[in-house]
């Protein structure tokens, strides 16, 4: 009986979310499940375009050994406090595509950038 691939992709799925935080050998994937090796590397492809699924590469004892984490999402809501960084003069910068370091325009030569660190150190300090 033929298995569809999206069927393949979840049961791969599952059983990478099932490995948790210390994540799963690639190889072994296709192999507990009872999937041929091409079939799961293709579901696991699709799974990280996704974005569900990430890999990573390390070597043991001098193997190339790929893990595979499943990329949780959570329902907690991510606050971030720009109130530090509102005023950048680079937000609003005419010439931020060509500030680079060492060049001509350049964070470190910048009149606006070092009167807002000026100001900020001012302000944290006062
Ligand atoms: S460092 Fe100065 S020149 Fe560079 S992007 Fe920021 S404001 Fe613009």
């Amino acid at each position: 009986m033929e298995v569809a691939s999206s069927n393949i992709e979840d049961m791969i799925f599952e059983k990478i979310k099932e490995a948790g935080p210390e994540g799963i050998r690639q190889s072994e994937v296709g192999r507990l499940l009872g999937i041929p090796g091409s079939e799961a590397a293709r579901a696991i492809s699709k799974l990280i375009r996704k974005g569900l699924v990430r890999k990573h590469s390390t070597i043991v004892e001098g193997k190339r050994m790929v893990v595979l984490y499943a990329v949780m999402s959570t329902d907690i809501p991510i606050v971030v406090n720009l109130n530090s960084v509102e005023n950048v003069p680079c937000f609003s910068c005419k010439v931020i595509n060509k500030c680079e370091n060492g060049s001509y325009i350049s964070p470190q030569t910048c009149g606006k950038m070092n009167q807002w660190l000026i100001e900020s150190v001012l302000r944290s300090v006062g």
